[in-house]
């Protein structure tokens, strides 16, 4: 049975895997948006550079960008682990790999603006935890910047000036529209996971968790497989590019998921990721033993 310091030192494993390798779907999606891009130009160069940097962090164990970002975990478990022990393994696990270097000190106490130097304040790390049937505890953890979850966005339909309706067609309109606003910013080229329906608050973090999704995975319901797929293509056609310098990889993969909502309300919210897609999975069997999907 592992206790609150097993699962912290596992934790800790989870941000030192997340904080230094890219996904392998991430690094050959930017492959191939780099291999469309024209020799000598600034998306290209621009692609390069990404490339390079996340070649150095790998080899050097080292995080692949200053900002390490917000951790958010999921946490599905079987009935019977604390889920108020496992959220503290989450903070203790940010403070310590804070003080590795693992992570930046990247918490702020907003009022008086002091850092607290630890990596971890009130709501940071963000942990969901959730009981499932399974025997096995799935640990899931997204580390996302802060420049590209400022270029998050939430539309509430309809949108009249967007002439956007409550049905696909309106939300892929105001995704198009959140592409379009974010220019580049954030770090493109961007994922963005996309959440139909939902509150204000649920519907963000439905939208994050379709961060965790494979970028080369289908989505199980048809017409929303179908709107990822155009929603990239689309994206790709507005001509922004790498950062915005122009070229043909806005975005690497667009996610959808959908909540029930409200009849007053329809929401749609996109949470905008960087190209510094840092996310990393381990599985712990109920005999204690440890397998990390990529
Ligand atoms: S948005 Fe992403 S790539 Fe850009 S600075 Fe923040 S973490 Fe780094």
């Amino acid at each position: 049975m592992m206790g609150h310091e097993d699962w912290t030192k596992l934790l800790v494993e989870v941000i030192a895997r997340a904080t230094a390798r890219l996904p392998d779907d991430v690094t050959a999606a930017i492959r191939a948006g780099r291999s469309r891009e024209a020799e000598g130009s600034l998306a290209a160069m621009a692609l390069d550079a990404v490339l390079k940097n996340v070649e150095l962090a790998c080899s050097e164990g080292a995080p692949m960008c200053q900002d390490t970002g917000v951790p958010l975990f999921w946490i599905h478990h079987p009935a019977g682990i604390s889920t108020g022990m496992l959220a503290r393994a989450c903070a203790e696990a940010v403070r310590r790999a804070t003080a590795q270097n693992l992570l930046r000190e990247n918490a702020v106490e907003t009022l008086s603006g002091r850092n607290t130097g630890t990596g971890q304040a009130p709501g940071i790390p963000s942990v969901h935890c959730e009981e499932w049937d399974r025997p096995e505890v799935k640990i899931e953890l997204l580390l996302k910047g802060g420049g590209c979850e400022n270029t998050s966005a939430q539309y509430s339909l309809p949108d009249g000036k967007l002439g956007a309706d409550r049905n696909l067609k309106g939300a892929r309109r105001v995704v198009l529209d959140a592409v379009h606003q974010a220019q580049g910013k954030g770090c493109g080229p961007g994922i963005l996971g996309v959440c139909l329906g939902g509150d204000r608050g649920s519907g963000y973090v439905e939208a994050k968790y379709q961060l965790m999704r494979h970028l080369d995975d289908h989505n199980p319901i048809a017409e929303l497989d179908a709107m990822e797929a155009r929603l990239v293509e689309e994206s790709n056609q507005l001509g922004i590019g790498p950062m915005g310098f122009g070229g043909k990889t806005t975005v690497l993969g667009v996610k959808i998921a959908t909540l029930g909502r409200v009849p007053a309300s329809y929401f749609v919210s996109i949470a905008y990721l960087c190209w510094a897609a840092r996310r990393a999975t381990a599985i712990v069997a109920a005999n204690g033993e440890t397998t990390w999907p990529s």
